[in-house]
């Protein structure tokens, strides 16, 4: 008897989605919900942010900011914002017309691409990538140009940075603090993306969400650096942040784009399709939390710098040698040394080989194999949960 034919599987996803692989992230956490793992995969702190500002959220929804707000966000938050990016980096803004408030970062990511992009045109972007860029390049049908930040060190390579720009390419995508290396690009490196930029009149859209989470031993003294701030950049530059880093709210989503006017009209332009307005009661809460908690994320930054140390130290002494990061909270490894097929192969096992979850980052190349073994460790956790990780990780027998 011949093995009956299975039936076909029907095909539901549009194109669209379809070649866009599932997000790492949430399979790694459904992984460490499955196996009781400690979860240092995917990037959200276990302690909440400051309670004054979830007591705002809580006065703004008892208080009845509970219809749509306007569309570009709340004046109270969008003043706020502009006041933050002129005490931090001297940015002047004009809080009507320069600063959009969007559903987290990632709609403004989404919003500036659909924005600004069009069918064919060519995207110069940092590789490893944070994977929603891929999904929104490809949606908005974009041709990505990677620019790979190299392991060990993760530095840009301004000639190949030089090299990926072509007559077609639209605009830039940077992203430092940059998840999931946690390179934080020096003045000199900000410089050499500038000079290509302004040669060839390209727009700048810059993702800075880790904009405070940098630590004080970064190669760069002066930290983080918006690219917005170098000569000629303010003009032709979408600056993209949020409150979910800085204040520990990820589950907040409520983000931002600051820039000329011409670049947040075209972020409105389709956040406006997108969700119309983001969350009411949480932007002035998010406003309080940029006005009156102005110091909450350094000292977030301090407590993140020890737990790096706690990470990388535990890392070390169970012979994964880690790039230590300037920013963010993330630390990448390299598990070729093991014997695993690849990263993906070895976090796959981790859960069972030693209780633990990590991200495969891999699946952040067009370059497979400058990627293929490298694995990402979220260190904003508590100091016991990545203790705990780090003896377990010592305590395993880690090679295939
Ligand atoms: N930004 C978070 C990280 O890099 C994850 C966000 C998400 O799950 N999409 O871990």
């Amino acid at each position: 008897m011949p093995a009956p034919t299975p039936a076909p599987t029907p095909t539901v996803l549009s194109a669209r989605v379809a070649s866009i692989a599932p997000t790492v992230f949430s399979e790694m956490s459904a992984l460490a919900v499955r196996t009781g793992a400690l979860n240092l995969g995917q990037g959200f702190p276990d302690v909440d942010g400051p309670p004054s500002v979830v007591a705002a959220a809580v006065a703004a929804l008892e208080g009845g900011a509970n219809q749509y707000s306007p569309g570009i966000g709340v004046p109270a938050l969008r003043q706020a914002i502009a006041r933050h990016q002129q005490r931090h980096y001297g940015l002047e803004l004009d809080p009507d017309t320069e600063v959009v408030v969007t559903t987290g970062c990632t709609e403004a990511i989404a919003a500036a691409l659909l924005g600004l992009v069009d069918p064919g045109d060519e995207v110069v972007v940092l590789e490893p990538y944070y994977d929603s860029y891929v999904a929104m390049l490809t949606m908005c049908g974009a041709v990505r140009r990677p620019v790979t930040l190299r392991a060990p060190h993760f530095r840009l390579d301004p000639d190949e940075l030089r090299a990926a720009v072509t007559p077609r390419t639209r605009l830039v995508l940077l992203n430092s603090p940059h998840n999931p290396t946690g390179t934080v690009l020096t003045r000199e490196e900000l410089q050499a993306v500038a000079d290509v930029a302004i040669e060839h009149d390209l727009v700048v859209v810059t993702d800075e969400v880790y904009e405070h989470l940098v630590f004080d031993d970064a190669l760069s003294a002066e930290g983080h650096v918006p690219i917005a701030t170098l000569p000629g950049m303010r003009e032709r530059t979408l600056t993209l942040s949020s409150a979910g880093k800085s204040y520990s709210f990820t589950g907040w989503k409520v983000g931002w784009a600051t820039g000329p006017a011409h670049l947040v009209q075209a972020v409105m332009a389709a956040k406006t399709w997108l969700t119309f307005t983001s969350g009411a009661p949480l932007q002035p809460a998010v406003a309080h939390a940029l006005d009156h908690e102005p110091d909450w994320p350094a000292a977030l930054a301090a407590t993140l710098q020890e737990r790096r140390d706690l990470l990388c130290a535990g890392l070390e002494a169970a012979g994964l040698t880690p790039r230590v990061p300037e920013g963010t909270y993330f630390a990448t490894t390299d598990v070729s040394h093991l014997g695993w097929a690849d990263g993906r192969a070895f976090c796959l096992a981790l859960p069972e080989v030693a209780g633990v979850v990590a991200i495969p980052t891999q699946g952040f190349y067009d370059d497979a194999e400058a990627g293929r073994n490298l694995v990402r460790w979220a260190f904003c956790k508590e100091p016991e949960v990545i203790g705990e990780a780090v003896r377990r990780l010592a305590a395993a027998d880690l090679a295939r």
